[in-house]
C-alpha cells in the first residue's frame, strides 16, 4: 500500500522589531492555499512545495495536502491565523487519519503572538497529534533560528545552500529523499544542533563571494563524508529577532545515535565564532552610492544600489525615504526605484489617472521616526494591477501581488508605488510596471542581496547601502535587544565560545 505523506508549509521569518502585525490578509497576500490549490500554486516552481509534490510521484506517494501559507516578513504572527494554519494541519490529520510520514516546508525564524518559537510550537502539536515515532522532515530557510526543541522534535532537518535562495526545490529534494530512505527502514534519521553565543554571524548567510558561508558549507560537505553522516546544514540565523535562541547555527543529521555527530556540528559552531566579524560586502552611504552611480551608471550598464536596511525580506518596511530623497536631490537621469510601498501614494496616482502632474509625500509613513516622507512633484507615468510571476533564478514561477502599483517620475527618477510590502529580487518587479531595468542607468532595489540572483546579469556594478534609517539595519547594538540570552556577540563585549570547554554554551 503506498505510503500516506502528509505535507504542509507554514512560513515566515518574523522581524521583532515591526511595528506591524502578521495577519491573514498577510498570507492571503503572499499565499495561502488549503489542500488541492497547494499543487495548483506551486507545480513546476522553484519551491520546496514543488519538490514535495514531484518526490510523492518519484516514491509512489499519496500526498495528504494539509495547507501552505507565507507571508512577506514583518512583525509577530498574529495568534488567529497561527491557530487557523496550524490548527488546519491537525484537522487534516484527524480526517485523513495519522500519516506514515510528515513533510514541513517551514522558514525557521517564526515568532507569533504567543510564542517565541513558532515552529517549535507547531512541531509540539504536530507531535502531540502522531506521536513520536512517525517520522517529521522539515526544510528551513538558512536564516533560520533553530531552537533546540525544533531540532529535537524533527528527524530530518534541511536548510538551504544558496543565498541568494536559488535552491528551494533542491532543498525540498533532499529533504523527501532522506524521509525516502527513513521509510524503507534503511536509516534513522536524527537531529544534531550546535551553537556560539552569536546574534549574528556567517555574513548572514551570502554564498556570492568567498567568504563565511562558502568555508562552512565547505567544511558541511567534508563531514557528509564521515560514516553515518546524512547531511549537514549552515544556518545564518535571523538577527532582527529578540528571541533567547536567536543566532547561527548548525545542524547535522545522522544516522541514530552517534557521539560523534556532538563534536562534528560544534566544529562548525566554533568556525562560526572565529569567522564572526568576517563580511563579503562593505555597506556605504547613499551618498556614495549615488556618486558612484552618476560616474559610473550608463543607460544599459546600470549601477545597482542594494538599500540593505529597508529590506522588506527582512521585515523592512519598504517605505524608508533616505536613499529615494538622496536620488531625486542628486538630480539622477535614468534612474528607478522599486518598490516603495506606499498605498496612499498610489491612491493619488489612481485619483489623478495617468499623465497628471502632482505633489506627493513619497514614503515615510509606517514609522515617520525612521525617516520623514519625500515631498516631490512629479507625473504619474502609469497606473498598474501589481500581479505578475517570478522569471528570475529565485522561486522561479511563483506568482507576486505588490497590489495597485503606479510609476511616479520625479525628474529623472521613476519611483514604482506599491501597495502591498514586497522585496524586490526579481527584475518583473520593474517590469510589471512597464521599465526595463536592464535600460536604465541607476536602478535602486528594497533588497539586500536576493536581488543579486536576477540583476547580477545586467549590472556593471553593486553597491550596497546602509546608513540606518530602516528595520533591517547592522545597527544591533541601537536596537532595544531584551530577551536574547547573554552574552551575545556582537552586543556584548565579553561574548566568549569555546566549544571544547563549555565556556560560551550552546544548545543541546
Ligand atoms: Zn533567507
Amino acid at each position: 500500500m503506498a505510503k500516506r505523506v502528509l505535507i504542509a508549509g507554514f512560513k515566515h521569518e518574523t522581524n521583532t522589531f515591526s511595528k506591524l502585525s502578521t495577519t491573514r490578509e498577510s498570507y492571503e497576500a503572499r499565499g495561502l492555499h488549503f489542500g488541492d490549490e497547494i499543487v495548483a500554486a506551486y507545480k513546476g516552481t522553484n519551491t520546496e512545495q514543488a519538490a514535495f509534490h514531484d518526490a510523492c510521484a518519484r516514491h509512489g506517494w499519496e500526498p495528504v495536502l494539509a495547507v501552505a501559507a507565507n507571508a512577506v516578513p514583518s512583525g509577530k504572527v498574529a495568534r488567529d491565523i497561527y491557530e487557523t494554519v496550524s490548527g488546519h494541519i491537525l484537522e487534516t490529520i484527524d480526517t485523513a487519519g495519522t500519516p506514515d510520514a510528515v513533510l514541513l516546508e517551514l522558514h525557521g525564524a517564526m515568532v507569533a503572538e504567543h510564542t517565541f518559537d513558532g515552529e517549535g510550537t507547531l512541531l509540539e502539536l504536530i507531535r502531540e497529534k502522531i506521536g513520536r515515532e512517525v517520522p517529521i522532515g522539515v526544510t528551513l530557510d538558512l536564516h533560520a533560528n533553530v531552537t533546540a526543541r525544533m531540532a529535537e522534535l524533527a528527524d530530518i532537518m534541511v536548510s538551504y545552500r544558496t543565498y541568494p535562495h536559488v535552491d528551494l526545490y533542491d532543498t525540498g529534494t533532499v529533504c523527501a529523499d532522506l524521509m525516502a530512505r527513513t521509510l524503507a527502514g534503511e536509516i534513522s534519521p536524527t537531529v544534531t544542533l550546535a551553537r556560539a553565543p552569536l546574534l549574528d554571524g556567517v555574513d548572514h548567510g551570502r554564498t556570492t563571494a568567498p567568504g563565511p558561508m562558502r568555508m562552512l558549507l565547505e567544511r558541511g560537505a567534508a563531514l557528509e563524508r564521515e560514516p553515518g553522516v546524512l547531511r549537514v546544514s549552515i544556518n545564518a540565523g535571523f538577527p532582527w529577532a529578540d528571541l533567547p535562541e536567536t543566532g547561527p547555527s548548525a545542524l547535522l543529521v545522522g544516522d541514530g545515535g552517534d557521539d560523534r555527530y556532538r563534536a562534528l556540528a560544534d566544529g562548525l559552531a566554533d568556525l562560526m565564532w572565529e569567522t564572526r566579524e568576517e563580511l563579503t560586502v562593505t555597506p556605504i552611504t547613499s551618498a556614495k552610492a549615488i556618486a558612484l552611480a552618476r560616474d559610473r551608471g550608463r543607460v544599459g550598464a546600470p549601477v545597482v544600489i542594494s538599500d540593505f536596511a529597508d529590506n522588506p525580506g527582512g521585515g523592512g518596511y519598504g517605505d524608508a525615504t533616505g536613499l529615494l530623497r538622496a536620488m531625486v536631490e542628486a538630480g539622477l537621469q535614468d534612474a528607478a526605484l522599486a518598490a516603495l510601498y506606499d498605498p496612499e501614494s498610489v491612491a493619488a496616482c489612481q485619483a489623478a489617472g495617468a499623465g497628471a502632474e502632482l505633489t506627493l509625500d513619497l514614503g515615510g509613513k509606517v514609522e515617520p521616526g525612521l525617516g520623514a516622507p519625500v515631498r516631490a512633484t512629479g507625473t504619474v507615468e502609469g497606473l498598474y494591477e501589481g500581479k505578475f510571476r517570478l522569471e528570475g533564478p529565485m522561486a522561479t514561477g511563483v506568482a507576486v501581488d505588490i497590489g495597485p502599483a503606479a510609476v511616479f517620475k520625479v525628474g529623472g527618477v521613476e519611483v514604482v508605488l506599491a501597495s502591498k510590502r514586497a522585496q524586490n529580487l526579481d527584475r518583473n518587479y520593474f517590469k510589471s510596471c512597464g521599465i526595463d531595468p536592464a535600460e536604465r542607468a541607476v536602478v535602486a532595489v528594497k533588497s539586500a542581496q536576493h536581488f543579486r540572483a536576477d540583476y547580477g546579469p545586467i549590472a556593471s556594478e553593486i553597491v550596497v547601502v546602509d546608513e540606518g534609517g530602516g528595520l533591517t539595519s547592522r545597527n544591533f547594538r541601537e536596537l532595544d535587544y531584551r530577551h536574547v540570552r547573554r552574552p551575545v556577540w556582537p552586543l556584548d563585549e565579553d561574548a566568549t565560545h569555546n566549544s571544547r570547554t563549555g565556556a560560551g554554551g550552546h544548545a543541546a
